[in-house]
């Protein structure tokens, strides 16, 4: 080991805890690989709190950019800057519109409420993730005492794997704008979603006022969200992070790993959605296994055993050194960044031997 370097010989470290398993629980188990752990390592960094971090300020300006929006702020987790994009932008005894099945809704531990006295209004979601623009439109409240005041529509896209076109969120966007709500957009796999759906990605950011993207799911950073949006919304967002804990110092070390990201994981997003396909069309075709298409799914695959025997489809998979994730009756999978064609492979070569 060349000791001039304080990372030298970092590539010939493991860079996975247990390399000999396949782990389809979900894109956040990704590690940093070698290159992005050097360019962790080699980072310019300074106190962002005093907006000293030349590494972040780059991250958050060349993502804005690459948005389309006017400024951009780094925050420790997507769950934190959904939340500062919300109490941004509702005060207390507002609410927001929702889509029940999406993560601001269901699985960051009611935040909004708990924090800013902000009232979740859950719309129900068609098969696809999506809400229509009659849902958005019936559950505005009007100006009367007796209702909080609406304020905001959260989206979603992907929404649990799936890439919803564009229309699908334009419709209840501009229903939303017409009466003066604002929009957000929880774009934690918002490169997922531009990868599968083929469009621009300003357009698509284009739909919402301010957007969320996660670097720490399939871009393979460790840490770290960006919330983009105008200058204004970002600012107070800034001061709400802060109030928050959310406040970093050294970050450049975390955007150093974001900037990799963005310029060197974004373009291999595609091989995580081909093989996500792959495998779904092959359980599909095992017996006892239900895998059925979904449109527009991109890094994931759903299987169902038609006994309803998760657990035991999960210790099978598991006494072949693939972890699934929880739950059921369906099992959900997620190809990422640390899943190579071998991986898949020995995936595929499992499924089939269930109940073979
Ligand atoms: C993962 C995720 C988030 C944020 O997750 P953190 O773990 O807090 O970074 C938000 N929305 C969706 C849809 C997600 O999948």
């Amino acid at each position: 080991m060349d000791s001039s370097s304080p990372y030298a010989g970092l590539a010939a470290r493991p860079m996975t805890g247990d390399a000999d398993v396949v782990d389809l629980r979900s894109d956040t188990v990704t590690r940093p690989c070698a290159e992005m752990r050097a360019a962790m390592a080699e980072a310019a960094v300074g106190d962002d709190v005093y907006g000293e971090d030349p590494t972040v300020a780059a991250l958050e300006t060349a993502l804005a950019a690459r948005l389309g929006k006017a400024a951009a702020a780094l925050f420790p987790t997507g769950t934190q800057s959904n939340l500062a994009a919300l109490l941004a932008q509702c005060g207390r005894g507002a609410e927001f519109l929702v889509g029940d099945r999406y993560h601001t809704y269901v699985y960051e531990a009611g935040g909004a409420a708990v924090f800013g006295g902000v009232v979740p209004c859950a719309l129900p979601c068609a098969e696809d993730g999506s809400v229509s623009a009659a849902r958005v439109e019936a559950a505005v409240k009007p100006d009367d005492p007796h209702y909080p005041v609406t304020r905001l529509l959260a989206l979603e896209n992907t929404v649990w794997g799936r890439a919803l076109p564009l229309s699908a969120l334009e419709a209840p966007a501009e229903a939303a704008r017409a009466h003066g709500l604002r929009v957000h957009l929880d774009g934690a796999r918002f490169f997922n979603a531009t990868t599968a759906l083929g469009v621009a990605e300003t357009a698509l950011a284009g739909v919402a006022d301010t957007v969320s993207v996660c670097l720490s799911k399939g871009l393979g950073a460790p840490i770290g969200s960006v919330l983009v949006g105008d200058a204004e919304t970002i600012g107070a967002a800034r001061r709400l992070r802060k109030a928050l804990g959310g406040g970093m110092r050294q970050a450049g070390v975390a955007a150093a790993a974001g900037l990799f990201a963005l310029e060197r994981t974004v373009a291999r997003l595609s091989e995580d959605h081909a093989r996500a396909e792959t495998l779904r069309a092959a359980i599909d075709g095992v017996d006892g296994l239900r895998a059925p298409a979904h449109p527009g799914m991109t890094n994931m695959a759903f299987v169902t055993p038609e006994d309803g025997d998760c657990d035991g489809l999960r210790a099978h998979m598991a006494e072949r050194g693939v972890r699934l994730g929880g739950g059921g009756p369906t099992i959900r999978l997620v190809l990422h960044r640390d899943v190579d064609d071998a991986g898949l492979d020995r995936a595929i070569e499992a499924f089939r031997r269930y109940r073979a």
